[in-house]
């Protein structure tokens, strides 16, 4: 059995934290890869050590003093590093960052460090070996990760080992340092638990789990705790925001469990992710057959109607066509007989809207162009809804009690999904609705 584990930012903030994680890791003999994020916040006022990195790095390009905010980030690791009586010699790490950060160090290799510093700590700390993040994670030079070579290189340099490794960086074949985009160590994380074929990757954070709706629209949702990673594409693309999109792809492909967990409430299952659950048939939450519910405001709607347009052989060609000669996304597409409908985001539509109406009137000659805007898309996403014929009846009544007007509705065929349109206006109040009838 072998566990990989990625701590977060939060997780990383403090020296309680990590006595919190040495604590979550041995307890259990199978977490043996541990991966790193950089110190995160303490608090609510706090600073992300990421942020200050970039911000030397600003600093130093155009020529101002980056001592008070470089002295910021020495403290907090030298704080850590002695409140837990470690000997790493920070000292000697942060003197070589400050000299190469003079001589033109780039803007990657310094916004690394904080991964660095972290994995270092970490790896004196829980008595792990430290192995460097560039030592086995290669990028291609279209910045995309050469999984096979680093695959290989990992399960080399794991056999037998603890590690502690830092995230969100690796290395280009010339060795100068690369990083993932922002919150990127959960990439390194799924990535060294593909290598492994490890048993489950455990990505601890600072909440219990994805939670089945916004906080900031119902109050206090519910953790989820079973989703497949196809409703997890479906929630995440739709605004649920808890892992770096990119991290599910080497976990999926692999068929590993991805679990979230939270580092100040280790006992809590928090969420599985799973490519499918045997025991949806008569499972213990049977009862939900929402898994979650998400959306996003900023969408209009351009609708085309035209005396025979459904029999009129390559007339969605054309209008997607024009679409895409915009750089417009079509994300959804429904339709009526001679009416077809291109759902967009609202604010890039706007800075194309007179193009894209003179285009569609010439190659198309509809009978009407018509452009909604400020439309929401708000969508219950679940795979106990398939097979389940009374789900979007009840989801309709629950709105249409409200008063809640619904603009448009989408199903796929694989019913893992309702999405509907509301008017911007009713956006939070229809995903309120939706849980209140479906969760509560
Ligand atoms: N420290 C990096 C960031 O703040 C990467 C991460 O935490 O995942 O974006």
């Amino acid at each position: 059995m072998l566990k990989v584990l990625k701590f977060g930012g939060s997780s990383m903030a403090s020296a309680a934290q990590y006595e919190k994680v040495k604590a979550i890791v041995e307890q259990d003999a199978a977490r043996t890869v541990v991966v790193v994020s950089a110190a995160g916040k303490r608090g609510k006022d706090d600073h992300k050590i990421t942020d200050l990195l970039y911000l030397c790095h600003a600093h130093v390009r155009y020529g101002v003093s980056c001592d008070a905010v470089f002295g910021m980030i020495c403290q907090r690791y030298l704080e850590i590093r002695d409140a837990l009586g470690l000997q790493t010699d920070l000292e000697s790490e942060l003197a070589a960052i400050r000299t190469e950060m003079e001589n033109g160090m780039s803007e990657a290799a310094l916004a690394s460090r904080g991964e660095y510093l972290s994995a270092r700590l970490m790896a004196d700390y829980l008595g792990f070996d430290f192995v460097d993040a560039t030592e086995w994670l290669r990028f291609r030079m279209d910045g995309s990760v050469d999984r096979e070579w680093s695959y290989a290189a990992l399960r080399k340099l794991a056999a037998g080992r603890k590690l502690v490794i830092p995230g969100f960086y690796g290395a280009m074949a010339d060795g100068s340092i690369r990083t993932f985009t922002r919150g990127g160590s959960d990439i390194t994380g799924a990535l060294a638990a593909a290598a492994l074929d490890a048993d489950v990757y455990e990505n601890w954070t600072d909440v219990s789990g994805i939670l089945m709706a916004d906080p900031r629209i119902v109050e206090d949702p519910e953790p989820i705790p079973r989703v497949t990673y196809s409703e997890l594409r479906e929630l995440s693309y739709l605004g649920a925001q808890v892992l770096h999109e990119d991290t599910i792809f080497p976990v999926a492909e692999k068929n590993i469990p991805l679990n979230i967990r939270n580092t100040n409430d280790p006992s809590h299952p928090g969420t599985l992710i799973m490519e499918r659950f045997d025991e949806d048939a008569g499972g213990d939450d049977e009862r939900r057959f929402i898994t979650g519910i998400a959306g996003k405001k900023d969408y209009s709607v351009v609708s085309i109607s035209k005396r025979g347009l459904s029999s009129e052989v390559g007339a969605i060609r054309k209008v997607f066509e024009i679409f895409e000669t915009l750089g417009l996304a079509v994300e959804y597409t429904p339709n009526g007989i001679d009416t077809f409908s291109l759902v967009v985001s609202g604010s890039k539509l706007e800075k194309v809207l007179h193009s894209a109406i003179s285009q569609l009137e010439e190659k198309l000659a509809p009978d009407r162009v018509e452009v909604t805007k400020d439309l929401a898309i708000v969508a219950a996403v679940g795979r106990r809804m398939a097979n389940r014929p009374e789900i979007p009846g009840r989801i309709f009544t629950a709105l249409g009690r409200e008063g809640i007007r619904i603009r448009l509705i989408s199903q796929g065929p694989c019913e893992v999904n309702v999405i509907l349109g509301v008017d911007g206006k009713d956006f939070a109040a229809a995903v309120r609705v939706l849980y209140d009838s479906f969760v509560k």
